[in-house]
């Protein structure tokens, strides 16, 4: 998969980028990821990519000849590209928002600076505006590397072991159950014996009644639209959980 992210800031990207999983991965060819200096775009001597609001008011916005030019100089490559503008007013993204995007062969990630961006880069070249949460950001930057390692997870091949995504909270709509290492007792503080007894079917047991227990403990909300059979309705229901 190939991600092109927009920056006045390409710099940000150097070091994350080749630790971890994604060094890994860009590594092994599975994904490449390349930034694109958006000064590079601009035609005056200072290289400027923003100026002040038309109407007055606080801050600078980017301008749209930039932004617009270097968006046009990416179509074409890979189909089935996106064009992702960071931005707090987007969709928020979560887990099913990531598996869909993890079906793209190329996303182009767009990051604001400043104020934000021209409105007429979201209305005319966006395929959609992308929201991390309901928090403001200094820039896209940090938005950006989220998505990256979000959608990252879910491709093929960049994760050593597959099913662990499938595992992680939220895939099946449920917070993933504790889990427990060496030492058996540190200081004390015990693993549950039943992690301990080998027994596999009770384990598998034991972990889906955790995560329900503690969806419903902090995340009630999720359940609403989880993946759940008959038995984690009893067990739910023997919690206390009623259905809405
Ligand atoms: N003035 C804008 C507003 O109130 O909606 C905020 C602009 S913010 C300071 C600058 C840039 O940071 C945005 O253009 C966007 O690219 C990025 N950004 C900030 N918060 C973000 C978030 N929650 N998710 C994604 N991008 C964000």
């Amino acid at each position: 998969m190939l991600f092109d992210i927009i920056t006045i800031f390409p710099n940000f990207f150097d070091s994350p980028l080749k630790i971890g999983v994604i060094g890994r991965a860009i590594e092994a060819g599975i994904l490449e990821i390349r930034t694109v200096d958006l000064r590079d775009f601009t035609t005056d001597r200072h290289r400027t990519t923003d100026d002040r609001p038309f109407g007055g008011g606080e801050g600078m916005i980017m301008k749209p000849e930039p932004i617009y030019k270097a968006i046009n100089s990416l179509k074409g490559g890979p189909q089935g590209a996106r064009v992702i503008l960071l931005s707090p007013q987007g969709k928020v993204l979560d887990q099913a928002l990531a598996a869909e995007l993890a079906r793209c062969q190329r996303l182009i990630l767009v990051c604001g600076r400043y104020e934000g961006v021209d409105e007429r880069i979201r209305e005319h070249c966006v395929d959609l505006e992308l929201s991390i949460g309901d928090y403001v950001l200094s820039g896209g930057e940090a938005a950006a590397l989220v998505l990256i390692e979000v959608v990252s997870r879910l491709i093929f091949g960049v994760l050593g072991c597959k099913s662990s995504a499938e595992r992680d909270s939220f895939t099946d709509g449920l917070l993933k159950f504790p889990q427990y290492t060496r030492p058996r007792d540190f200081i004390g503080w015990k693993v549950p014996e039943i992690l301990l007894s080998g027994d596999h079917k009770k384990v598998a047991e034991w972990r889906r009644r955790q995560s329900l227990e503690l969806t419903l403990k902090r995340r009630p909300e999720l359940l609403h639209k989880a993946q759940l059979d008959t038995e984690d309705l009893k067990y739910l229901r023997s919690l206390g959980w009623k259905e809405a």
